[in-house]
């Protein structure tokens, strides 16, 4: 961790290279823990000071608003862990919450296990992912997911969460609603299978399999279909600052959405429940105009030239400057579908 030392205190250290937007916002505290005793030390440490934590994984769903008054705890415990189920060929495999999700992805690969597949190239680490039931390519972790094991911040006892207790949604679990800011997740245990069936049924995956001439694709094959796609279509925020998808995509009531088709009839929309259609956030934005724009003096941030569910920052924009671009891209597709879109992305204000 550029030089800094797990379960050591810092102050006043720069969030630059812990947010994947690249936002220059400083932590006035800040505690990077691999074990699950330096959590809890970081959560006694700050309660002595009246600190408010802020927990981080690899930054790739946050905004930052503001600097951080308070204590960063960056959760990095690591490892892997497989065991047996009763069934052939199905085991349950743990990753503690600071291993980087893609890298679980190919190690689930490596053992010939279906199930994540699909869910490779998203950055950040496993702790968060139930934390929106992260998704790509007609898969979601909710699909395979087991348990989780968290730590309660308030009485510091450890808790085992089944996958009915997650409550998980699109882009949604209790951790982001009804359990918010109460529970640090540790590790997550997934159920996969050496046999299976891949999911090829979205986006472009077919098209690229085709292109590559697989005709009988496993996980692995799928798995470099959707790095492909994914490449192809998104920017690196290594490269170009950034945290995906920065609206989720509304679901809207089918009688509304019957009516909008009547002035834009190629309104994109897939039904989910009974009487709900799901409408691409990219493509509304898109038509209000914002595809590729570039804002501010500097033209310093915008929305990606590719993808328009994206807000960028070129270089130097603030998490401010990027929050009130979104608010008004959200105010520009209200008034011109009555559509309201609301951010995945976890804004960070002090
Ligand atoms: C280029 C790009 C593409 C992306 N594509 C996708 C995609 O296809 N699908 C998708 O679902 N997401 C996508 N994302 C969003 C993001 O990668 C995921 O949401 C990811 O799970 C966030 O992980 P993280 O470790 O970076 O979380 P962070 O950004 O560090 O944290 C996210 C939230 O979770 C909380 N949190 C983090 N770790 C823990 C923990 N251990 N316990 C409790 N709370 C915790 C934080 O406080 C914060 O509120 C993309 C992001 C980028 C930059």
């Amino acid at each position: 961790m550029d030089g800094l030392q797990a379960g050591t205190l810092y102050n006043n250290i720069s969030l630059k290279p812990f947010n994947t937007f690249g936002i220059e916002a400083n932590a006035a505290h800040f505690w990077q823990a691999t074990t699950p005793n330096e959590v809890i030390e970081a959560l006694k440490l700050a309660k002595e000071n009246h600190w408010e934590i802020l927990i981080l994984g690899g930054g790739s769903n946050v905004l930052l608003c503001t600097d951080w008054e308070g204590l960063v705890l960056q959760i990095a415990l690591k490892g892997i862990s497989v065991v047996p189920t009763e069934k052939l060929n199905e085991v349950l495999i743990t990753a503690a919450a600071g291993e980087r999700w893609h890298n679980f992805v190919l190690h689930s690969l490596e053992l010939g296990l279906y199930g994540m597949e699909n869910l490779s190239l998203i950055p950040g680490c496993v702790g968060a992912a139930p934390m929106q039931n992260i998704g790509a390519y007609g898969a979601e972790i909710k699909d395979t997911f087991h348990s989780l094991v968290a730590l309660d911040r308030n009485s510091l006892q450890y808790r085992t969460f089944t996958k009915e207790e997650c409550g998980f949604g699109y882009r949604e679990s209790v951790f982001k609603s009804s359990l918010k800011g109460q529970y640090i997740i540790l590790s997550v245990t997934f159920k996969l299978s050496a046999e299976g069936e891949v999911n090829i049924g979205y986006g472009d995956i077919q098209k690229i399999l085709e292109a590559n001439d697989v005709t009988n694709p496993g996980p692995i094959e799928v798995s470099r279909a959707v790095i492909t796609i994914r490449e192809s279509k998104l920017p690196n925020p290594e490269v170009i600052g950034n945290a995906g998808s920065f609206f989720k995509n509304p679901e809207i009531p089918e009688s509304q959405y019957l009516e909008l088709a009547k002035v834009y009839p190629t309104m994109p929309h897939y039904p989910t429940h009974p009487g709900q259609v799901k409408i691409p956030a990219g493509w509304l934005i898109e038509q209000c105009g914002w595809k590729g724009k570039k804002m501010g003096d500097l033209q310093n941030y915008g929305v990606h030239e590719k993808q328009a569910l994206v807000l960028v920052n070129y270089g130097g924009a603030t998490g401010q400057e990027l929050w009130d671009l979104a608010i008004t891209i959200q105010a520009d597709v209200f008034q011109k579908f009555g559509i309201h879109i609301q951010p995945e992305v976890n804004l960070i204000k002090a």
